[in-house]
């Protein structure tokens, strides 16, 4: 790995609000060594130069939830609400095979590089067979990205295939081999959880997923009160007010668990996120797209809890652009609560980046630019006509940059974008390989009865 020198770039550090300047940043061995104003006076014969004139550098983004395989199933049952469209998703599973999770699992690794994505968080939930999961971790380590895979599981529900319901023994055994499999491995945490409760896991296995977490120090991902039938469903099956509420008796909400949604709870339940130091991820597109509502995230920061950004799986988003979340999670916010003011661009920037890291667990490696951090940096490219003149900084990232102004992405140090062209794969090969598998999957998908 190559040891980076940064110059001339308008630095976005992230540590605090309104602190941008023009200056270098230095990377060795992967790690940030140095973040300065002013020019870099002297240039160390193994350094590798990038001139970010006209960009801005900033902490990669991270996407702090999606199902990156279902970029094969974009704009697939578009039109129908999360009930009937979840029906679909896990009915596919009786069809989904290990090579359509490799495909598509790249395809969609390459698109986030491309979003300035440097921090990835799959929640993975199908898994017809155990090798589903290996060939997703395979595309998220082939694709350089910092990766956490939040491994869940399911074992009940009416629309959930059988091939997917797990004994709780039998998923934390093959969780365990996946641990076993990756130990050590470089810029890679895991996550367990149960996937969306209460539709798909019994409290039972809500019990076993905590002692099991807490023993092998996961995390805990999953999708919280995402639409009204969910919390109906905690309301009448467990007589419990909302979902989070619900979580709540068996110590799912914690310092280390990220909530995917989180729509539909009450200010009751916020103060519970807040109280236990749960984080969560907002998901305006995928929200927006199934007719979910609006999450209260205006609400969630004013109390002090952590919010995230995610993209949800392009099956209900439809991209894995991380600029597109950004600038729908501003706007949302401004028109649910008619007033343009109730969220500033910095409030959604932080998301993207350092609430996203946090989120994550990782904030001591990413989300903001520090000496000592991982060197994950990313540089857009604000040198064009919808960008200029710059007035205000934080605005313009959140409201008028991008994917495509994204120029290059760096994590641990290593480029993986360089000037527009990603270094790890051949883009050409990627979509040959993501249509062929879009084309096998649709040809099993269209013998299924839904
Ligand atoms: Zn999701």
């Amino acid at each position: 790995m190559a040891d980076l020198l940064i110059k001339n770039a308008l630095i976005i550090p992230m540590t605090e609000e309104r602190k941008f300047f023009n200056g270098y940043v230095r990377a060795r061995d992967g790690v940030i060594a140095e973040v300065a104003e002013s020019s870099a006076r002297e240039v160390a014969q193994s350094e590798q130069i990038i001139d970010a004139h006209g960009c801005v550098l900033m902490p990669g983004l991270v996407n702090a939830h999606t199902h990156l395989y279902q970029v094969l199933l974009r704009a697939v049952w578009e039109d129908l609400e999360l009930m009937p469209w979840l029906k679909r998703i896990y009915g596919c599973a009786r069809v989904l095979r290990p090579e359509h999770f490799y495909a598509g699992s790249l395809l969609g690794c390459a698109e986030s590089i491309r979003s300035g994505v440097t921090t990835i968080c799959e929640h993975n939930f199908l898994n017809p067979t155990p090798e589903c999961a290996f060939e997703t971790l395979r595309a998220m380590r082939e694709s350089g990205l910092r990766s956490v895979f939040a491994r869940t599981i399911m074992d009940t529900g009416e629309i959930v295939p059988e091939c997917t319901k797990e004994k709780p023994e039998t998923a934390f055994r093959r969780i365990e081999n996946l641990l076993a499999r990756h130990a050590g491995a470089d810029k890679l945490s895991f996550m367990t959880g149960p996937n969306t409760p209460p539709i798909n896991t019994t409290p039972g296995l809500l019990k076993e997923i905590r002692r099991f977490a807490a023993d092998k120090s996961l995390g805990i991902s999953a999708h919280v009160a995402e639409s009204k039938s969910v919390v109906e469903c905690v309301r009448r099956e467990h007589g419990k007010n909302g979902v989070v509420e619900f979580l709540q008796q068996f110590g799912i909400p914690a310092a280390n668990s990220i909530f995917a949604h989180s729509v539909h709870v009450s200010p009751d339940e916020i103060r519970m996120l807040q109280e236990t130091g749960a984080s969560v991820s907002h998901n305006p597109v995928s929200n927006m797209m199934l007719g979910d509502g609006v999450a209260p995230v205006v609400e969630m920061l004013r109390a002090g809890v952590n919010v995230a950004l995610g993209t949800d799986g392009a099956a209900s988003n439809h991209s894995q652009d991380l600029f597109d979340t950004m600038k729908a999670a501003s706007l949302l916010q401004k028109v649910h609560h008619q007033d343009a003011g109730v969220i500033r661009p910095y409030d959604v920037l932080r998301m993207a980046t350092l609430g996203g890291a946090k989120a994550l667990g990782l904030e001591a490696l990413c989300g903001t630019i520090e000496a000592g951090k991982r060197a994950d940096l990313i540089l857009v490219n604000l040198h064009t006509l919808h960008n200029q003149p710059i007035n205000d900084l934080a605005s313009q990232i959140v409201h008028c940059a991008k994917a495509g102004d994204v120029q290059t992405v760096i994590v641990n140090g290593e480029l993986l974008m360089r000037d527009g062209a990603l270094t790890r794969h051949d883009e050409k090969q990627l979509l040959a390989d993501a249509g062929e598998a879009n084309r096998d999957l649709m040809k099993r998908v269209a013998a299924l009865a839904f």
